[in-house]
C-alpha cells in the first residue's frame, strides 16, 4: 500500500537512533508520525550501528549533568516498554593529570552535583582495581558509580519497535533529497524522496547524522559547521586467565583517559575475552564517498593498552575493528534547534553529536518531539546547542 501523497503531523528524516528516539516520542505522544530512511534500517553506514556505547555521568561540560540522567531514566523506561535490556549497569573511571581542565572540569561537576566520587593517587588506584589500571605517577583517577554501557543497534531498534508499536510510520529505502516549505495558511512542509514520492508534515524534524550539512545546505542554503569523521572501535585480546577481570557485571569500570589523545574503553560485553578500547576522533570524511581507513593513533593506542592494563591485555594488534562515523561541531556541542530562515520553526535540526551523543538519545528524543509539537524544549537549557552559536563563532 503507498504512502505518498499522506499528511503526517511530524516526518522524522534519518532513522539512526535520534531520529528514531524522536519517532518513538511523537508517536506516543499521538501524533501521526512518519520515519524515513536512506538505507536499511540498521545498516551499518552511519553512527548508530554497534555492540557497545558508554554511558557516563561525569562531563567537563556541566550542563550534559541533567541530561545524562533523564537519559538514565527514560533508558529505563524504554526497556520497560519493550521488554528486553540494552542498558548494562557498570562503575565509571575517569583518569588524567591533576591539572588537565576537562578532568578539573568533570572533578567540579561532580562536586556541584554531589556525585560520590573518588579521587585516586596511582597507587590508590593500582590498588582499588589489582593492577587492572596502571597510570603514569604524576596522574589521578576518579571514579564513580554512573557508568555504564548501552547496546547501540539493538537500543536503535528498540525505538523503532517502539515508535511503530504506538502508530509510526517506518519506511526505509527512503532518501530524501528534498524539503519544501508549504506556502498555505497552515504552513508546514513536502518532504520528496529519490524516488519521487512525496509526503506532507505540518513539522520535520532532521536527524542525518554525518549527512547534515549536505542535506541542510541543499534544502535551505544554510551551511551548519557539522564535519563527518571516520573513526573505529578497536577490540583488544585479553591475555588468557585474565578475562574474567575485564567482564561486565563485576568491578570493572567503563573508563575514559584525557591525556594527548582521548581513549575510552567498556568492560568485556559484546565479545567474551576481547576489551573494546578506541580513540575519540577521527579523519574528515566524505559520508558518500567514504574512505575505509586504518584509523588514527594506532600506534599510540598500542602502548596506552600495553601500558595501563600492566601487560595483561595483548597490545600487538587490535583483533577486532568496527567503522563509524563522527558528525563534529567545533565544540564539540551538538546541535539541536529550528532550522529557521524560510522554515522558521517547522524544520527542526538534531545533528552534531561529536561522538558522544548516544547515552543522551532517549532525551534527545523527547527534545526533539517537545520542540515539534511544542515549539520549546521543556525543563533543559538548549542554550549551547543553538545554531546561532556558530553565527557568534564565524564572526569572532
Ligand atoms: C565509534 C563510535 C563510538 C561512539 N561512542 C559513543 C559512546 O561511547 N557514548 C556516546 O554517548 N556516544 C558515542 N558515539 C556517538 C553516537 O553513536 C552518535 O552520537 C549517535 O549514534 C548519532 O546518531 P544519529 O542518529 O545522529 O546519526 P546516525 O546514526 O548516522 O543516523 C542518521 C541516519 O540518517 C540517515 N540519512 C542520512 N541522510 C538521509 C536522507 N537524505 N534521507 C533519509 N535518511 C538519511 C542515515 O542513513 C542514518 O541512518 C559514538 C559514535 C561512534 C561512531
Amino acid at each position: 500500500m503507498g504512502i505518498s501523497g499522506e499528511h503526517f503531523d511530524v516526518i522524522i528524516v534519518g532513522a539512526g537512533v535520534m531520529g528514531s528516539s524522536t519517532a518513538y516520542e511523537t508517536a506516543r505522544r499521538g501524533l501521526k508520525t512518519l520515519l524515513l530512511e536512506q538505507y536499511d534500517f540498521l545498516h551499518h553506514r552511519g553512527s548508530s550501528h554497534g555492540e557497545t556505547r558508554t554511558i557516563r555521568a561525569t562531563y567537563p561540560q556541566d550542563y550534559y549533568y541533567p541530561m545524562v540522567i533523564e537519559s538514565y531514566k527514560l533508558w529505563q523506561e524504554a526497556e520497560a516498554q519493550v521488554g528486553y535490556k540494552v542498558y548494562f549497569e557498570a562503575h565509571h573511571f575517569d583518569m588524567g593529570q591533576p591539572d588537565d581542565p576537562s578532568l578539573q572540569a568533570l572533578i567540579a561537576s561532580c562536586r556541584k552535583h554531589s556525585i560520590p566520587h573518588q579521587i585516586l593517587r596511582r597507587d590508590q588506584v593500582a590498588e582499588k582495581f589489582s593492577g587492572r589500571f596502571n597510570i603514569p605517577d604524576d596522574w589521578v583517577g576518579v571514579s564513580n558509580a554512573l557508568g555504564g554501557v548501552i547496546k547501540p543497534t539493538k537500543a536503535t531498534a528498540m525505538f523503532q519497535t517502539l515508535a511503530f508499536r504506538n502508530g509510526a510510520v517506518l519506511k526505509d529505502n527512503a532518501e530524501v533529497v528534498d524539503i519544501e516549505r508549504d506556502h498555505n495558511a497552515r504552513g508546514g512542509v513536502t518532504v520528496t524522496t529519490a524516488r519521487g514520492e512525496t509526503f506532507r508534515g505540518k513539522k520535520c524534524v532532521v536527524t542525518v547524522g554525518a549527512w547534515m550539512k549536505k542535506l541542510v545546505k541543499a534544502v535551505s542554503g544554510i551551511e551548519l559547521p557539522i564535519q563527518p569523521l571516520e573513526t573505529h572501535v578497536l577490540y583488544w585480546r585479553i591475555k588468557p586467565g585474565h578475562e574474567a577481570k575485564y567482564a561486565i557485571g563485576g568491578d570493572f569500570p567503563t573508563f575514559a583517559s584525557y591525556g594527548k589523545m582521548y581513549v575510552y574503553g567498556t568492560p568485556t560485553l559484546e565479545y567474551p575475552g576481547l576489551i573494546k578500547v578506541a580513540v575519540h576522533g577521527g579523519n574528515p570524511c566524505d559520508p558518500d564517498k567514504r574512505p575505509w581507513g586504518s584509523g588514527i593513533m594506532v600506534d599510540e593506542l598500542k602502548k596506552w593498552v600495553e601500558r595501563t592494563f600492566s601487560g595483561m591485555v595483548d597490545s600487538s594488534e587490535p583483533v577486532v575493528k568496527q567503522a563509524c562515523m563522527y558528525s563534529m561541531t567545533p565544540t564539540e556541542d551538538f546541535v539541536i534547534d529550528f532550522l529557521g530562515g524560510k522554515f522558521g520553526k517547522d524544520v527542526v535540526v538534531g545533528g552534531g553529536f561529536s561522538g558522544h551523543g548516544f547515552k543522551m538519545a532517549p532525551v534527545i528524543g523527547r527534545i526533539l518531539a517537545d520542540l515539534a509539537a511544542d515549539g520549546e524544549a521543556k525543563g533543559v537549557d538548549i542554550s549551547h546547542f543553538r545554531i546561532g552559536r556558530f553565527v557568534r563563532i564565524s564572526r569572532m
